[in-house]
């Protein structure tokens, strides 16, 4: 505000323009103001910190089943924050890197270009995974001595995170720190360059040099290592009559080492002794990785004073455990319920962290999933529904034959990945000005079992209108140049799995579909300038970037996503003017709502 009242640019445009924001957010603009003799206006209140939590996989009906059985962070947030019950993504490609890159940038994977974990790469042919960097200058670095191997960053998505954005348009003075383990989480939630992002490799925590490196991590990194949880057991937390579902889920395919019923010793390969990479992967699907990451963090708001700065600084954590029980155990699990049990603990003492060292009420947190997951198909059938498993190489094997008598050269197909087949150079072309030849290859699609619909690039291009969601939610995920040439739509409940030809798969269920069980996540907001309640108007996690920016003062270049409007605390009436606004007389205008 000093700034702005020495500069001889403070017109009545930017008075006029405080005045509106005053006038949006009353009670946050004076909350940590004492009342003063000055009538002037004051520059309005911001979050000292935005905390950005993803738990990776979290279907939105997991709270609706389970809340009863919380009482720590997950619980908080409901009774205490704004619950999105009808948040769902619009896009097909339901995946991880798309789902953190939308909840960053507050745009579509149309918009931000990462429109799956990893896709053909057409001039380098060969597949790439969304935050590999080929630039020689990129290199991953680790914590505590440990050298992993590639160079990643965001590079490939084609617009700014929202944390990049504050930090730019705010004068520099927000830090940016996120964690996950995986990359494409940790990077996509930082953005293209960022205080700290790290993120779990080969049993150690790591970043990449295009980020900065945090000096206090080699300490963790040493004294409280991923290793040091060897030959702990994850048991259930609450007595067998509390949990939903059956010792055994039906179909998983949980990780070597592990039976399919509880309790889940983390020692490796049986015989090991050591921690291995079996350890690491046991790790990464307990409740002990959670707590990791939920401790880094707490670090990280100790060590660099995090919500304590003169900007507002950024945080993220992605908690990727939900993921890899989901994807081996499936949702309806002993395992999920019990990881989520956990998780709340952890969120609490996150919380209560940031309570005593930012201030309960100076920190806004939104908590979202990217992604949800389908359940296991061997489950599904239970209910008698249609249900099974797409097997995406039965699909290159019908459309190589298909096109073997029309004077094609085999391969034809160089990749089918998700959704989305990418033929070999120039075929694709020449289907196009073929139309016999192009319709055995749909025909030979659409004779594959619990193939629903298949799409061509050019139905999705431009996103176009149509009154088709399955559709428009291909189009919302197209990317040209990046996306397939061609789209499979599985029916309902369907599993795409691209385990090879003759073999039965290792895990449990998946997800990428445009089906709701996919689409539908949790989108919940607490703290800073939220109104609690429950809320049922349909929105997207897209809309979370837009929201952070509008309690910020910020804008973003290119979003998809709306402001939350209903969750911010409301603005005055109309009698708001130049002369009434002052703290005296704001404070006892302010809704008291949320106090
Ligand atoms: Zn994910």
């Amino acid at each position: 505000m000093v700034r702005l009242t020495n500069s001889k640019h403070f017109g009545t445009l930017t008075a006029f323009f405080l005045l509106a924001l005053v006038a949006a957010f009353p009670s946050l603009a004076f909350a940590q103001t004492k009342p003063s003799a000055a009538a002037a206006p004051k520059t309005p209140a911001k979050p000292k910190l935005v905390v950005l939590l993803v738990v990776d996989q979290m279907r939105a009906d997991y709270i609706d089943k389970f809340l009863p059985q919380w009482n720590g962070g997950l619980k908080r947030l409901v009774d205490e924050g704004a619950w999105f019950r009808d948040a769902a993504y619009p896009y097909a490609a339901t995946e991880t890197c798309v789902g953190h890159s939308t909840i960053s940038t507050g745009s579509f994977p149309a918009t931000h270009g990462m429109v799956a974990n990893a896709w053909w790469d057409r001039k380098e042919q060969k597949m790439v995974t969304c935050t590999s960097d080929p630039d020689p200058n990129v290199k991953n670095i680790g914590y505590g001595g440990a050298t992993p191997k590639g160079g990643d960053t965001a590079w490939r998505m084609t617009v700014p995170s929202f944390a990049e954005e504050l930090k730019f348009q705010t004068g520099g003075a927000t830090r940016i720190v996120t964690f996950s383990l995986k990359a494409r989480a940790a990077i996509t939630m930082a953005g293209h360059k960022a205080d700290a992002a790290t993120w779990f490799d080969g049993g150690a925590w790591v970043t990449s040099n295009v980020y900065g490196t945090l000096p206090f991590l080699e300490d963790p990194a040493k004294s409280h290592p991923a290793k040091a949880d060897f030959g702990k057991t994850w048991s259930l937390s609450l007595p067998e009559s509390a949990y939903w579902y059956a010792e055994k889920a039906l179909g998983a395919g949980p990780p070597e080492g592990w039976e399919l019923t509880f309790p889940h010793p983390l020692r490796g390969k049986s015989g090991a002794g050591e921690p291995e990479a079996t350890f690491y992967e046991q790790w990464a699907s307990s409740p002990y990785a959670d707590t990791a990451l939920t401790e880094l963090a707490e670090k990280a708001v100790d060590e660099l004073k995090l919500g304590n700065s003169k900007g507002t600084d950024f945080l993220a954590v992605s908690y990727s455990s939900v993921d890899y029980v989901g994807h081996e155990f499936g949702p309806r699990s002993r395992e999920i319920q019990d990881i989520l049990i956990r998780l709340d603990k952890d969120l609490a003492n996150l919380f209560a962290h940031l309570d005593q060292k930012v201030g309960r009420g100076n920190y806004v947190v939104a908590l979202t999933a990217d992604h949800g997951v389908v359940p296991i198909p061997e489950d599904m059938q239970t209910t008698g529904a249609d249900a099974g498993r797409l097997h995406l190489p039965e699909v290159q094997e019908r459309v190589e034959k298909a096109l073997e008598s029309l004077n094609y050269a085999k391969p034809v197909i160089s990749r089918i990945t998700g959704s989305d087949i990418y033929f070999a150079p120039g075929v694709y072309e020449k289907l196009s000005s073929n139309s016999n030849a192009l319709n055995a290859v749909l025909d030979a699609i659409r004779n594959v079992s619990g193939v629903a619909a298949v799409y061509r690039a050019e139905e999705l291009r431009d996103r176009l209108a149509t009154q088709s969601p399955a559709q428009r939610a291909f189009a919302y995920s197209f990317f040209p140049g990046r996306s397939g040439d061609l789209f499979i739509v599985p029916k309902p409940y369907w599993l795409m799995d691209s385990s090879p030809l003759g073999k039965s798969r290792s895990y449990g269920t998946g997800h990428g579909t445009p089906y709701n069980y996919d689409q539908h996540v949790p989108v919940l907001l607490m703290g800073f300038g939220i109104q609690p309640g429950q809320y049922f108007q349909p929105v997207t996690p897209a809309d979370i970037a837009p929201t952070f920016a509008a309690l910020c003062g910020i804008t973003l270049s290119s979003r998809d996503g709306h402001i939350l409007a209903e969750a911010l605390k409301k603005p005055l009436v109309a009698s708001t003017t130049s002369k009434s606004v002052g703290p005296e007389r704001t404070s006892t205008m302010a809704p008291k709502t949320n106090p």
